[in-house]
């Protein structure tokens, strides 16, 4: 059976004191069980306070981007390495956000990929198509090929990335795709992942996932747990959610 995972993407949102009041719920109530696991993405500054808070608890924490170079001149960015320095378990990787607002291209997502996997990151690569995508029905093809850069480059370390599969229509949007729709694009990533010999890799679902709505979701045969924005800035919401 794949492992359960749940992972919490703060966005840009935090500042010390509110940090240290989230992080420290689900350091008390978070307990390690096998086959299941919770990470939190926090900002690039707070990455040394979630170390801190932490190490020796059983939830992960990881970045919510990284530069697709090794190191350089390359003011702003920060390197895999850096976020190895600080522990992280993940690195976001491709967020539809990173995507739109940032220029991020499907070679880009697949470098940053690549990077995160030699620092020994498991990048959550995301893909997820557009309002106007799904509504020309264009849903698959387009995940497919966000997927598939990541396959070309990755081939023979597939086993350890992590996707998710966000519908942009449904992030922050409280519109969350229904448990039988995220099921379907679900099941096509997963027989890709199959043919390319990846058949294991979680696969997780996010996208304005609640409390009310994440037992159904996570219930989907190809659903392998959840990447969490706004809901995974209340502890008590969050935990609910890892629960589920
Ligand atoms: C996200 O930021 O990856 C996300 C899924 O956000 P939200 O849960 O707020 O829709």
């Amino acid at each position: 059976m794949r492992d359960k995972l749940v992972v919490g993407n703060w966005k840009m949102n935090g500042g010390l004191r509110s940090n240290a009041a989230l992080l420290d719920a689900l350091a008390a109530e978070w307990a390690a069980a096998p086959g299941r696991s919770l990470a939190v993405c926090v900002p690039f500054p707070y990455l040394g306070q979630a170390q801190a808070a932490l190490t020796g608890t059983a939830v992960a924490w990881g970045s919510q981007n990284v530069s697709e170079h090794r190191a350089g001149a390359y003011t702003g960015e920060v390197a895999a390495t850096m976020l190895a320095d600080f522990g992280c378990r993940y690195a976001i990787v491709g967020h539809s956000e990173r995507r739109q607002f940032f220029g991020d291209t499907d070679d880009v997502v697949a470098a940053k990929t690549a990077q995160a996997l030699a620092a020994g990151i498991t990048p959550i690569v995301c893909v997820g198509e557009s309002l106007a995508e799904r509504e020309a029905g264009d849903t698959e093809a387009v995940v497919l090929r966000q997927l598939d850069a990541v396959l070309a480059t990755v081939a023979s370390e597939l086993e350890r990335i992590v996707i998710a599969y966000e519908p942009v229509w449904a992030i922050g949007t409280g519109r969350t795709a229904s448990p039988a729709q995220a099921q379907a694009v679900h099941a096509r990533l997963r027989q890709r992942l199959t043919a390319a010999g990846a058949a294991d890799v979680a696969v997780l679902y996010g996208g304005s996932v609640k409390p009310d709505n994440a037992a159904a979701l996570f219930a989907m045969r190809d659903i392998d747990g959840g990447l969490i924005g706004g809901a995974s800035l209340q502890a008590r919401d969050f935990l609910a959610i890892a629960r589920a």
